[in-house]
């Protein structure tokens, strides 16, 4: 015989973790690929905006010569870089050559192997130990059919700088939301994918939650969802109940609990700083994410949290 269970009552590990917010782009290039600034200049660049980490992920091609640059040298006592690259292979649905992000890559990543596909290629970059996102859907009309092939892929970019600036197709929301409706898991996140040859930094980034501004401690904030993605705007905490979620955060003009389909809760109101939204609507859909918007239209994105029903 079966009963019901109470739902248990999602958490969002970014804000019940250990430790405190480090502030870090995770997807930028330099002169290592197409980028227009040395990899000591980009480091810089983003140290002295202020920046507590930054990966560089310069194009991993053959006519690149499968570079991983090594940024330890451009680290200092406030300041940390993780290894990385952006992989490329064929092929997607539109046949266009595959965009993978991979972020803490071993120095010694083998290049692209023969006859290696971007599924293997991101398979193998996860095995490898490395934090694997779908980088700027929306520039190159990825679908979910295509992200399905990458399984492993722990992020979507919601947000990419460059993409926006560039093609105005910066979004990536629509693919995050298509993947987590049909069930799969996937955090999301916001990056500037900069290339320096416009003024393309500083658009969006992550805020991971760690206990030292560290690479490996980094890393496994990023594996382990404790993150939350921005534009700007700064979500101090997010306490989740049984039917209420409280948010705290930077003066916002919307507030957004979303979920699968339609279901959405949200208020409207200038200058919030303090949200209590009603969630129970939503958890049939099987997650909730939160989304916020000043008055300029920046936005901040957690990840989703994900609702359980059980039996007994
Ligand atoms: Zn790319
Ligand atoms: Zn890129």
């Amino acid at each position: 015989m079966t009963e019901p269970v109470p739902d248990v009552t999602p958490q969002d590990p970014a804000f019940t973790a250990p430790g405190r917010f480090w502030k870090g782009n995770i997807h930028t290039h330099s002169t290592a690929s197409d980028g227009v600034r040395t990899p000591e200049a980009v480091c810089a660049t983003y140290r002295e905006a202020g920046y507590d980490f930054l990966a560089l992920t310069d194009h991993f091609m053959a006519k690149f010569g499968f570079p991983i640059v090594d940024t330890r040298p451009f680290r200092t006592g406030t300041f940390t870089t993780l290894l990385g690259a952006e992989l490329h292979a064929p092929a997607t649905s539109l046949g266009e050559t595959w965009h993978i992000l991979a972020v803490g890559l071993p120095a010694e990543f083998a290049p692209l192997q023969p006859g290696e596909t971007g599924a293997a290629l991101a398979a193998r970059a996860a095995a490898a130990g490395a934090f694997v996102a779908i980088p700027h859907p929306g520039w190159y009309a990825l679908t979910a059919e295509d992200a399905a092939t990458l399984p492993g892929a722990h992020a979507v970019e919601v947000y990419n700088h460059t993409s926006q600036l560039r093609t105005e197709r910066g979004d990536g929301v629509y693919l995050a939301d298509q993947l987590l409706a049909g069930g799969r898991r996937i955090g999301l996140i916001a990056v500037d994918d900069a290339h320096f040859a416009c003024m393309d930094a500083f658009g969006g980034w992550v805020m991971a939650k760690a206990e030292a501004n560290e690479p490996d401690a980094l890393l496994a904030a990023l594996k382990a969802g404790h993150y939350y993605a921005t534009q700007g705007p700064l979500i101090h905490d997010v306490a989740w109940g049984p039917a209420e979620v409280e948010i705290t955060c930077t003066a916002a003009a919307s507030v957004m609990v979303l979920g699968r389909g339609s279901r959405a809760v949200q208020s409207v109101a200038p200058g919030q700083t303090r949200v209590r939204l009603t969630h129970t609507a939503l958890q049939a859909g099987g997650f909730a994410r939160i989304v916020i918007a000043d008055a300029f239209g920046r936005r901040a994105w957690t990840n989703p949290v994900y609702f359980e029903k059980g039996t007994r």
